[in-house]
């Protein structure tokens, strides 16, 4: 019986408070607050009616001010605050957590608004003062960063001795119909994926330029999908917790006519995150260009296809060589039928909950800041098929990289 704080009434706020709330023996009380009080008010009244659960209220705050957020987590005693509101916010959330003396968890690491640049710096330096506290700071428990790191842990614990060569295959192989949409947030997604490329080898970063890198992969149940290699945060904590990791890639599928948006986007300047000055009011054009985007939240009703995400890794076992895919396919359609919100949502909730659920239950404990993989990777796995995200493995195989 624990009371928890939700933050970020999106897509993916919309698909933790569902599934926080089929699991009311772990999250007695829930709390969703976010920017725009009626989208929290639209996602309780949906929960409550499918769920039954009794106990979920909602607030309104603004979760870059401290003060306010310090004042809603008293009021409401939450054990945790499940931060899915934006990466800006992260740091603000985590500074009012320690104010008020309670846990922490979020999906994505800190970004600062003015600089489309992210990594753990920022995170990693309250290890200390999570520590002084006696608090969890759990960072990155969505699906990329979050399961795909737990996997790793999975391949680590249980079936090599070292990894060596790491690579994370992300392909989502649904169709929403529109001409050009983002999956989730449009200006972090949009700001992750025109960035350069880079991955990790022999113990150094190597830089691309965007998209310079592509092949195919064949995914389960999908097949072969045009494949680009991406920086991913999760390959940042990955490569610092299991030393032995040669060389780590980040793969994402995407389609030509996505691509071809992009660049015009980038080439007209919509992608800028400077102010320009329209009309005498100063716009950011990615902030603009979003709100004229499709709300990734909306994009559910006619999503088919699914999602594919996994990581392959060869490494030793006992002096041999061996291959190891590990992966989970998620169905649009499916998760909208329980949800209301499409696959990337869902894969990215569920395991924000079931990250919530082994802080909550004591299956994750310890003082500090910690990356996901730094977690026994056995309860959280052994629970996830349940909570709507069966995984399967492969031992020996061609890995295709
Ligand atoms: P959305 O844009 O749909 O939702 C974000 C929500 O946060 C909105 O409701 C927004 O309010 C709210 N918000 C924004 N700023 C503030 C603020 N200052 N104070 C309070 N609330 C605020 O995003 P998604 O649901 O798609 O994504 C949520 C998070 O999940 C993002 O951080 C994203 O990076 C992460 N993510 C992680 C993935 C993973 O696998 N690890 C995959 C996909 C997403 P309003 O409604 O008023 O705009």
């Amino acid at each position: 019986m624990s009371r928890i704080l939700i933050i970020g009434a999106g897509g993916v706020g919309r698909v933790v408070t569902y599934k926080c709330a089929q699991n009311p023996e772990v999250f007695s009380h829930i709390m969703l607050a976010s920017r725009t009080l009626s989208k929290c008010d639209e996602i309780a009244a949906d929960v409550k009616r499918d769920t039954g659960h009794q106990h979920i209220v909602t607030a309104q705050v603004d979760a870059e001010n401290v003060p306010q957020l310090v004042q809603l987590i008293k009021g409401f005693q939450p054990e945790l605050v499940l931060h899915v509101a934006l990466p800006y916010q992260d740091l603000t959330i985590m500074d009012a957590c320690l104010e008020a003396g309670v846990h922490y968890l979020d999906t994505a690491n800190y970004e600062p608004k003015d600089e489309a640049k992210f990594e753990y710096s920022w995170q990693w330096a309250y290890q200390d003062r999570f520590k002084e506290a006696g608090l969890t700071a759990v960072l990155g428990c969505g699906f990329d960063p979050g399961v795909t790191s737990i996997f790793t842990a999975r391949a680590a614990k249980h079936y090599f001795d070292e990894i060596h060569y790491l690579d994370i295959v992300d392909c989502n192989a649904g169709d929403h119909g529109k001409a050009f949409a983002t999956n989730f947030n449009p200006e972090i997604n949009i700001r992750e994926i025109t960035q350069k490329g880079r991955f990790y080898e022999n113990g150094q970063w190597v830089e691309t330029e965007p998209h310079e890198i592509s092949l195919d992969l064949t995914y389960p149940n999908i097949g072969p999908r045009r494949s680009y290699l991406i920086y991913h945060e999760e390959l940042e904590s990955l490569v610092k917790n299991y030393p032995t990791i040669k060389r780590a890639r980040f793969w994402m599928t995407f389609g030509e006519e996505y691509l071809t948006h992009l660049r015009v986007i980038q080439n007209i300047g919509m992608a800028r995150i400077d102010t320009v000055s329209y009309k005498g009011v100063d716009i950011v054009p990615l902030e603009f260009l979003k709100a004229v985007l499709p709300d990734p939240g909306e994009l559910g009703e006619n999503y088919t296809g699914e999602t594919s995400i996994g990581c392959r890794v060869r490494g030793i076992k006992d002096g041999q060589e061996k291959t190891y895919y590990i992966w989970n396919n998620c169905s649009h359609e499916a998760a909208y039928k329980e949800t209301g919100a499409q696959g990337v949502s869902y894969t990215t909730g569920v395991p924000a909950m079931l990250g919530a659920m082994m802080v909550l239950t004591g299956k994750w404990s310890g003082a500090g800041v910690y990356n996901v993989e730094e977690f026994d990777p056995d309860p959280f796995l052994e629970r996830l098929g349940q909570y709507g995200l069966p995984w399967q493995e492969k031992v020996g195989l061609d890995l295709e990289l």
